[in-house]
């Protein structure tokens, strides 16, 4: 099933009853059809659903609540047809706790020159009214996307596309449990935070797990289930035959491989979890040869695969990263380049094509792979395990691309959003990793300087096909800071919106 099946985004017009019953008659008439257009265009993944023109206070109150309490609701769109006094939208307003998109469009798309009469004026009456409620959306501080132009247009429906997407991410992170396998990796900051704020600002609710605990499920699950997931494996990915010779040691990290990842798979199920994090020093049973109550190697074959299937990761306990991975892979859903946690791993100068190696020791999502993922065995030296251990390794597609991470400030989340260019990479004979390698816009000068002038993290949350526009609608839901370095950022001004947004936030959680 397609994530995105199980949503639905109201569509309410405003209007009055000023005119008459007969000019509510069209204006519902009118908003039917637009719909209609819009969920046959096959531009957007959510399905619009028409709920009716409001023309009271009371009709925006109770449409506003229904959608509340209506799971299967993401988001709502609003659209004036005709002018609608704006003060009967405060108290709906007031209650709305869905994201909200001001939809500025008209029925028409051309001024009917020669026929148009007061009649028409009297119903069409978008250009004036969508400022009405603008102005009471912006008195009341309600956060929403404006979107501008005509529903027909490609474009505008392309921006309702991303909105629609950010909202399907947001209603899954409002339930989003992230479990954690072992705590943060010892002494580490900028992968820390405040859990309790984060659930209250972003949903994620993150919860600690023995690593004891998951060896209870681990030691449940039967050979043939990890024989099927090993010729899965085989089938799936470029190997050597020789790893499928079951009297190797390779062959027997593999299965074991297999048999990690089948348990991670059913203690999230059990859970209901949508991510998770490791840690590489708690791995279970230190004499796991003996007891069998262990990972034999870190399981990063199995965060590689879990990734891809769309759960969320971070490495070294980084849970905001597992957290912020899930939503943006519910918003690349049927999307053709891919996503994936990364971290910036070593870097190039090499003047103006100067670069970061994106890689990690184990855990990057083969959605990225720019060809068939080879399947290898090599020995890792780190963590309380070091061992021959699996792994996916893969170049990444070349192409332009978005990476975000969320960092907690001490009094507020700053969402860091940097535009990247994928380039050729080159093999790494010996370092056996999934990678990528990027520009970071508007150069690696500035946009490094600029990420760690914001305190952003060396884990990031990767897509080729997400754009900013998807940050800034995810960050205007949440009610986060963002900070954006793209093609025109100086680091000049960077600082100064730095700043200044110190004063902003500060001032903003006073009035809060
Ligand atoms: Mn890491």
């Amino acid at each position: 099933m397609n994530v995105f099946d199980q949503y639905e985004v109201w569509f309410v017009t405003g209007a009055q009853l000023l005119y008459g019953g007969d000019a509510v008659i069209a204006v519902d008439n009118h908003s039917n059809q637009m719909v209609e257009g819009l969920n046959a265009s096959g531009q957007l993944p959510v399905k619009v659903v028409y709920k009716g023109t409001a023309n009271s206070s009371k009709e925006v109150e109770n449409v506003f609540k229904a959608a509340n309490n209506d799971e299967k609701c993401i988001g709502v769109i609003t659209w004036m047809h005709t002018f609608s006094p704006a003060k009967m939208w405060i108290h709906g307003l007031q209650q709305l706790k869905k994201p909200l998109l001001h939809l500025h469009t008209q029925f028409n798309k051309e001024i009917p020159w020669d026929t148009m009469d007061m009649d028409f004026m009297n119903l069409n009456q978008s250009a004036h009214g969508d400022r009405e409620f603008g102005h009471i959306c912006t008195r009341m501080r309600i956060r929403r996307k404006v979107v501008v132009g005509h529903w027909q247009d490609k474009d505008t429906q392309h921006k309702i596309a991303v909105w629609m997407r950010v909202c399907a991410a947001w209603a899954d992170s409002q339930d989003m449990l992230i479990i954690r396998f072992g705590d943060q990796m010892n002494n580490v900051a900028v992968t820390d935070g405040d859990k309790v704020e984060a659930e209250q600002r972003m949903g994620y609710h993150v919860d600690y797990c023995p690593v004891s605990e998951l060896m209870s499920y681990h030691k449940q699950i039967k050979d043939e289930e990890v024989e099927a997931l090993v010729k899965v494996y085989f089938d799936s990915y470029e190997h050597d035959n020789a790893l499928e010779d079951k009297s190797t040691e390779a062959y027997r990290k593999i299965w074991n491989s297999a048999k990690a990842e089948l348990a991670l798979r059913a203690i999230l199920e059990a859970k209901g979890a949508k991510g998770f994090t490791t840690n590489f020093d708690d791995l279970g049973d230190v004499d796991v040869d003996q007891t069998g109550n262990g990972f034999d190697q870190i399981p990063g074959l199995a965060s590689q695969r879990l990734m891809a299937e769309g759960y969320g990761f971070g490495a070294e306990g980084d849970w905001k990263s597992a957290a912020l991975y899930r939503s943006v892979w519910v918003m690349n859903q049927g999307m053709p380049m891919g996503c994936s946690f990364l971290e910036d791993y070593t870097l190039n100068f090499d003047g103006a094509n100067s670069s970061i190696l994106q890689a990690h020791m184990l855990e990057v999502c083969p959605l990225i792979a720019d060809a068939k993922p080879r399947l290898e065995v090599h020995f890792l030296g780190i963590g309380i395990r070091k061992s021959q251990t699996a792994r996916l390794v893969f170049t990444s597609k070349q192409g332009k691309g978005v990476t975000a991470t969320v960092v907690d400030l001490g009094n507020r989340f700053r969402l860091i959003v940097n535009d990247v260019e994928c380039i050729q990479s080159k093999p790494l004979p010996k370092l056996p990793v999934a990678s990528a390698l990027w520009i970071p816009m508007p150069n690696f000068e500035v946009g490094a300087g600029a990420w760690i002038l914001a305190g952003g993290t060396h884990h990031s949350c990767f897509s080729y096909d997400l754009t900013s526009e998807y940050w800034e609608d995810y960050a205007e839901i949440a009610g986060i800071e963002m900070v954006h370095i793209n093609k025109d950022t100086t680091i000049g001004e960077f600082k100064k919106e730095l700043r200044m947004n110190e004063v902003y936030y500060m001032l903003n959680k006073a009035l809060m």
